[in-house]
């Protein structure tokens, strides 16, 4: 059993069929409040299963990165993260200089994204976890992984496989490591503003963070909105310091394809919107890229006007 037929069953276990309320299955829980639209979300950041210290990431950018990967999940529904809790487990150790590097860390996050920690635990543990909730808020309602509609045109902000390149490079103690790839792993960033904009303007019918790799993510959207998807090969960025490295192209594509902690935006729109999102990247000074379209059901991979079924293979824990 996965991560995701586990999370099939609770949310079997514990239906939730309330007005205004939408819970397991999206980047965040949604409730309707007056005439607001509350977010809310959980991450855990364990050690030796998220980060590893010995492969030269450093505590304060554990701090750091914990943070802004919960808020993705509200940039991924155009919310405005607002607050924190943070329940902390950890061995007692007399010496504590890790901890003030993780919380210095998860402060500069907090003030960069502007939430405000207002509680969380402490508790002794075997092994070191940070696990953080956020809550966000939006004016309108949020934008879920479904409502994708066939013909619908796909967009990606940024550029996905740095991070997993990153970390690649970490795990083998390459020597000529590209600063731009590790920082990617080490101190991603969340796409909020980004995020808020095209809720703001109505834009996407779908949308989702990239945290497990884009196909992975994709999925989640196909099967979210019960549509299909086709990714053009040769319409995906290509970021330049994948030029710099002796990576096969076999191996470029699978790190953009399947590479996963980017929390860059997947996004789906509907054709007679396309015109304006190139004003969108002009104003918040995001790369976006058409990569696909959405087709009724599969999800396929076309290079040279050739369809393939893609092969997913995204992070899954217990798998
Ligand atoms: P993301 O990668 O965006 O953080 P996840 O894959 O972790 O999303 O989770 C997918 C969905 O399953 C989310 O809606 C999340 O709230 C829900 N979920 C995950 N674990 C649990 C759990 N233990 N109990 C209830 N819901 C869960
Ligand atoms: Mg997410």
């Amino acid at each position: 059993m996965g991560e995701f037929d586990l999370i099939k069953e609770i949310s079997q276990m514990f239906k939730t069929r309330k007005k205004g309320l939408w819970g397991i299955g999206d980047d965040c829980a949604v409730v309707k409040s007056g005439n607001k639209f509350l977010l809310y979300t959980i991450d855990s950041m364990v050690e030796n299963i998220h980060f590893n210290i010995k492969l030269g990431i450093n505590w304060y950018d554990v701090g750091y990165k914990s943070l802004v990967r919960s808020i993705s999940d509200i940039a991924a529904m155009g919310g405005d993260p607002k607050f924190v809790l943070l329940a902390l487990a950890m061995k007692s150790k007399k010496n504590m200089d890790f901890f003030e590097l993780f919380l210095k860390g998860f402060e500069e996050a907090a003030n960069e994204y502007k939430v405000s920690l207002i509680g969380g635990d402490i508790t002794e543990a075997s092994a070191f976890s940070a696990s953080i909730a956020i809550i966000g808020e939006s004016s309108k309602k949020p934008i879920f992984r479904k409502g994708a509609k066939v013909g619908d045109i796909i967009f990606l902000s940024g550029y996905t496989g740095l991070a997993s390149a990153g970390l690649f490079l970490l795990q083998n103690k390459k020597k000529n490591k590209i600063d731009e790839l590790v920082n990617a792993y080490s101190r991603p960033k969340a796409r909020v503003v980004l995020g808020k904009a095209i809720l703001k303007q109505s834009l996407a019918t779908s949308m989702i963070d990239i945290s497990d790799g884009l196909l992975g993510d994709l999925q989640h959207i196909a099967y979210e909105s019960n549509v299909g998807a086709v990714i053009d090969i040769n319409r995906l960025p290509v970021h330049e310091c994948f030029k710099k490295l002796s990576f096969t192209k076999k191996n470029i594509m699978n790190f953009i394809l399947n590479g996963g902690d980017d929390y860059e935006l997947l996004f789906t729109v509907s054709p007679e919107k396309v015109l304006k999102i190139e004003a969108l990247s002009k104003k918040t000074s995001v790369k976006i890229t058409k990569i696909g379209y959405v087709v009724e059901s599969g999800i396929y991979l076309k290079e040279n006007k050739r369809l393939t079924p893609a092969k997913v293979s995204s992070y899954e824990h217990f798998n």
